[in-house]
């Protein structure tokens, strides 16, 4: 990194380049009011609105203020040379000061112990400014010394008004409503320097970003124009863009208005600068979940956009702080639509009226002037920088970039335990769905290159649907209507309201049915390679487990129950018990072993039955920041519960309590009744990869929570009581439905959001 420190000489010879009072005028507008009286003490027309300027000459804080050394000097007890050298500087200001006419009077407040040394300084700056006699008794009958004693708690600026004034600031006020600005003996000493020498008095430290990467420090005055400062550092660049600040709050800056103020702490230059391009939202909740003050920044967006007020949704909570922008993968203006700052400054001039108006004395008798309406002005007065759509760490494509990875793990479990059958419907799938995209979008005269990686997704989910053996046309169908009617008739990208691989899946189930029965699984001497179309079928009763079982040499695989099947068998009392527990028989007769339902030796959906790789699709999900974990944690709890409290029916139609905690001879089947219930049929690739789809799915994290529970209980139920064989499928389009009301119930509550949201609806 190169460190270049340009020195103050060059502002100030280049032409056009340096400090003005106007120049500084504007830079005075972005300062905080109390926090920099310098800036704001040139902002405003100082005979009309300062009457009074308080010098604090004493240190009440150590180490706080900016010049400790000064303070220390000043109000030190020791008469060391450069207490004397800080005084004449301090009083020298006062005096240059008071020569300007800057205001009625000044006040040095000094410690008691410096008193001495300032009346020296004095009489010694009357000298040195050579004025005469008369000049010099008018300057000095507006510079006034005060001391105090040094430990007496008067910094605090009621205090110290009242000290010098004898006015008592009612509650609220401050120092400025009383005619007063308060400042610090180093800033007083700045000043005098900038109306002695002309030159600038306060610099900022910044960062200078190149367009070829390069780095480097500058010190730059306040109130240096963006353009010249660009101009005298790379010459006549022609930059397609100057962002002032950082990645995370950056903005766009207007390089004929901008200019350098207190708040500017890097500029960046891009001679080309590839605008990221803006795409629907897609609903993933990602700013919702970046906001600090739990604002919903997607719906303050629409209503921005649409003309409605914002106010009560909570957008006077908002901090600016441009997160939400960051992180939005369709690149939407999010921020800038809504902030107070989004009132573009172009009007500086306005500004400064509004900081002079707001520093003017109000009447004695008016309340204070704390108002939505003031508080509005003063953020909007406090930033002159529309916030950018600042590209985030990822956009739509990386998005779905890593929901591609995450579902072609299942995939390949699928692949490895039905063979090259599953690869075929799921190539078919894909390009089945990215037809469908083009022939509907392009025919529309839809933009459609963002929509075919999205399409193509859908396509491949919907064939993780369906088992192995399933048609080349069932696939084809399932695709289709999957993007077809599921996502482009039903909103389009983004806005569609189910899921749309699922719509798919269930409209196939219904169209193809028996045809989708769960297929054989590959023999573990066939892996991959194996033909699931020469399978043998194997008894229930006689299947050891997919690792255990005999078969002849040249078969492939095997046409087993699913475990789904048998569970739910048990649960309609058709299991045959005699007077054992039925989960016992169902355990020990009816099931495979339970290992076999995590690496997915199981019949099923093709991409349904490898727990291990689904949960480390979804893992991989929730690192990347695409899968909150509380929708998977939430249907695998929710599903549990059901499963672990819910009756049975017995061998004649009786219920039968059973509950999870259940043990026989110490072994605790019930635990593991559960287990195969979470491990088995579509509950993993449910909780895991389809109910986490950010369309579909809440955006808040509450809500996902509350979303996940509920798709866990409803599946659970289904399977348990219920007729419908894709219970995993109908759950989660069941829930979709109620996504826009668990959405509005789980509605975080914005900080500070509440009280201004009542105010502004008053
Ligand atoms: S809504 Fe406001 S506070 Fe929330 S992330 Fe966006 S800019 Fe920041
Ligand atoms: S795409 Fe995601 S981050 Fe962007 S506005 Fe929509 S919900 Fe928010």
């Amino acid at each position: 990194m190169a460190t270049a420190d340009l020195p103050t000489a060059a502002y100030a010879t280049a032409p056009g380049i340096g400090l003005t009072l106007e120049r500084l005028r504007h830079a005075g507008a972005l300062f905080d009011e109390e926090g920099d009286a310098l800036a704001g003490f040139l902002s405003i027309d100082p005979p009309a609105t300062v009457r009074r300027l308080i010098v604090r000459c004493f240190d009440s804080e150590p180490g706080l203020d900016g010049d400790s050394t000064l303070l220390h000097s000043v109000a030190g007890e020791s008469g060391t040379a450069a207490g004397t050298i800080a005084a004449r500087r301090v009083v020298r200001a006062a005096v240059e000061l008071a020569a300007a006419g800057g205001c009625e009077s000044i006040h040095l407040v000094v410690a008691r112990e410096a008193a001495l040394r300032i009346r020296r300084a004095w009489r010694a700056a009357a000298d040195m400014r050579g004025e005469p006699k008369a000049a010099a008794h008018a300057i000095a009958r507006r510079v006034a010394l005060r001391w105090v004693d040094a430990l007496h708690p008067i910094a605090h600026p009621v205090l110290l008004t009242r000290a010098v004034t004898g006015i008592e600031l009612p509650p609220g006020r401050s120092a400025k409503s009383a005619g007063c600005w308060i400042v610090s003996a180093s800033t007083l000493a700045a000043l005098a320097d900038y109306l002695e020498t002309g030159r600038p008095c306060l610099s900022v430290r910044l960062m200078l970003g190149l367009p070829r990467g390069e780095t480097m420090w500058v010190t730059v005055p306040l109130g240096t124009p963006v353009s010249q400062l660009v101009a005298h550092v790379t010459g006549s660049m022609h930059l397609q863009r100057i962002v002032a600040n950082g990645w995370l709050s950056g903005a766009d800056v207007p390089g004929d208005k901008a200019v350098v103020d207190a708040r500017t702490q890097a500029i960046w230059l891009f001679d080309e600068f590839a605008r990221p391009s803006v795409v629907p939202c897609i609903r993933c909740g990602q700013c919702v979940t970046a906001c600090p003050v739990r604002l919903v920044p997607i719906d303050l967006y629409e209503a921005a956009t649409a003309g409605a007020t914002t106010g009560s949704r909570g957008a006077d909570a908002c901090i600016g702080c441009n997160m939400c922008t960051y992180v939005c993968p369709s690149h939407l203006p999010l921020a800038a639509a809504f902030t107070p700052s989004a009132a573009r400054t172009e009007h500086i001039v306005e500004a400064s009226a509004i900081a002079a108006a707001e520093t003017a004395a109000p009447p004695p008798d008016e309340p204070p002037a704390h108002t939505a309406a003031a508080d509005s002005r003063r953020l909007r007065r406090t930033s002159m920088l529309d916030p950018l759509p600042l590209a985030g760490t990822a956009d739509l494509h990386d998005l779905l970039a890593v929901w591609w990875t995450a579902t072609a793990l299942p995939l390949l479990g699928a692949v490895v335990f039905f063979g090259a059958a599953a690869l075929k419907l799921a190539a078919v799938a894909v390009a089945t769905a990215l037809l469908t995209e083009i022939v509907i979008s392009g025919g529309r005269g839809k933009p459609i290159r963002g929509n075919l990686s999205h399409s193509g997704l859908m396509g491949l989910l919907a064939a993780l649907t369906l088992p192995a053996t399933a048609p080349v046309w069932a696939a084809c169908y399932g695709a289709a209507v999957a993007v077809g009617f599921g996502k482009i008739a039903t909103g389009g990208f983004g806005r569609y309201v189910w899921h749309p691989a699922l719509v798919g899946a269930v409209t196939t189930q219904f169209v193809f049915g028996a045809g989708l029965a769960a297929g054989p699984v590959l023999t573990p001497r066939h892996l991959i390679f194996g033909d699931v179309s020469s399978a043998i079928p194997i008894e229930s009763g006689a299947y050891p487990g997919w690792g255990r079982s005999r078969v002849p040499l040249g078969v492939n695989a095997v046409r087993v129950d699913p475990p789904v099947g048998a569970l739910r068998r048990a649960a309609d009392g058709a299991i045959p018990t005699g007077h054992e527990p039925p989960i016992l028989v169902l355990l020990r007769d009816h099931l495979p072993p339970w290992e076999d339902t995590l690496i997915g030796a199981t019949p099923g959906p093709m991409g349904a039955t490898c727990s291990i790789a689904l949960i480390v699709a979804g893992l991989y999900l929730v690192h990347r920041r695409m899968l909150s974990w509380g929708t998977p944690l939430g249907v695998l709890i929710g599903a549990a519960m059901i499963a672990w409290i819910f009756p049975l029916r017995e061998t004649g139609g009786a219920l039968r309590w059973f509950p999870g905690s259940a043990t026989e001879e110490t072994v605790p089947i019930g635990l593991i009744y559960v287990l195969y219930h979470l491990t088995s049929g579509q509950l993993v690739i449910t909780a895991f990869l389809l109910a986490g789809e950010p369309t579909t799915s809440p955006m808040t994290r509450v809500g996902r929570w509350r979303f996940g529970l509920c798709v866990g209980c409803v599946l659970m139920l289904m399977r348990l009581y219920g007729i419908v064989e894709a219970e995993g499928w109908w759950a989660v389009l069941l829930m979709n439905t109620f996504t826009p009301l668990i959405d509005r119930i789980s509605r975080p509550r914005a900080w500070g959001g509440g009280e201004r949201a009542e105010r502004a609806s008053r």
